[in-house]
């Protein structure tokens, strides 16, 4: 399932000069294009957040992206949380930075964390099994691929269980392309009311992928239902949905448009490491 695991080890921590630099090269260039495409739109600077999205990458090679700049970071599986989060951790913490729920005493909700400038939010963008949500808890502030009400209350259970508090981004297929996890547009916003209501949660916005298609208008069309599902659910006022402000929508190739659309997370892979050796 997950092989590339066997061909290269995420744990490792020391990376050569070069790579370094290559890396800071990426995260310039993706903070340079997001301020430019902030500005384009007519948005504050520094409203959207750039998370780096570190799926297949060792924990040298995010060090360096954290080095560079980067303040939050998104895995994908939880097999590859389990293997990087102690080393992050202790070389978050040599660097004066605390790294996603590691530290949380308790149960700090992610949004008053998130203001903290020596917090690196840590994010699930991927999606959770059951049986994995225990491997995640301990280390994540946020998952941002919720998709139904199962999978919600099950987190949920598991978080008051643990006594914390953990953020949660609704999952949307806006695309509706087959291949993509989330959940039906038209269920969105009854979908998020319930999730708002379920403890040990904190509904923090709405996650999706952008459609694999070329043209432009598709793609933003997507990206504007799903700002325009937020503002609904904002509008409509029901309990524990009053902190759904967030928008994580915009990846390598799209996040220009994401940010015209109103994104206030972009997730970036390719981008800030390169292209991927695996997957
Ligand atoms: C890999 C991944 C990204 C980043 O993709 P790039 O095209 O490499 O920027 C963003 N979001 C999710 C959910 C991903 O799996």
């Amino acid at each position: 399932m997950t092989a590339y695991m066997d061909h290269k080890d995420l744990a490792n921590e020391t990376i050569d000069a070069q790579r370094t630099l290559q890396i800071a090269d990426g995260v310039h260039r993706v903070m340079d294009e997001v301020a430019r495409a902030e500005s384009a739109a007519g948005r504050p600077a520094g409203s959207v957040k750039l998370l780096a999205a570190t799926k297949t990458r060792d924990v040298g090679e995010i060090m360096a992206a954290i080095d560079a700049g980067i303040r939050m970071i998104g895995e994908n599986r939880p097999q590859e949380v389990a293997v990087k989060a102690a080393g992050l951790a202790r070389l978050c913490a040599e660097r004066g930075f605390s790294l996603g729920a590691a530290d949380a005493a308790g149960s700090a909700a992610s949004a008053t964390s998130a203001a903290d400038p020596t917090h690196i939010p840590f994010h699930l963008i991927g999606q959770l099994q059951s049986n994995k949500i225990g491997k995640v808890l301990p280390v994540v502030d946020t998952i941002e691929s919720v998709d139904s009400i199962d999978a919600a209350e099950k987190i949920s259970r598991r978080a008051v269980a643990r006594g914390i508090t953990v953020g949660v981004l609704l999952e949307v297929n806006e695309s509706g392309e087959a291949s993509k996890s989330g959940c039906d547009p038209a269920h969105a916003i009854l979908l998020a009311q319930r999730i708002g209501t379920l403890a040990g949660l904190e509904l923090q916005g709405l996650m999706t992928i952008g459609a694999h298609v070329d043209d432009e208008t598709t793609i933003r069309r997507c990206f504007a239902h799903l700002r325009k599902t937020r503002d609904q659910i904002l509008d409509a006022g029901e309990p524990g949905t009053e902190h759904c402000t967030e928008l994580s929508m915009g990846m390598t190739h799209d996040l220009a448009l994401a940010i015209a659309e109103g994104s206030t997370i972009v997730r970036v892979g390719t981008g800030v490491f390169g292209e991927r050796a695996f997957i």
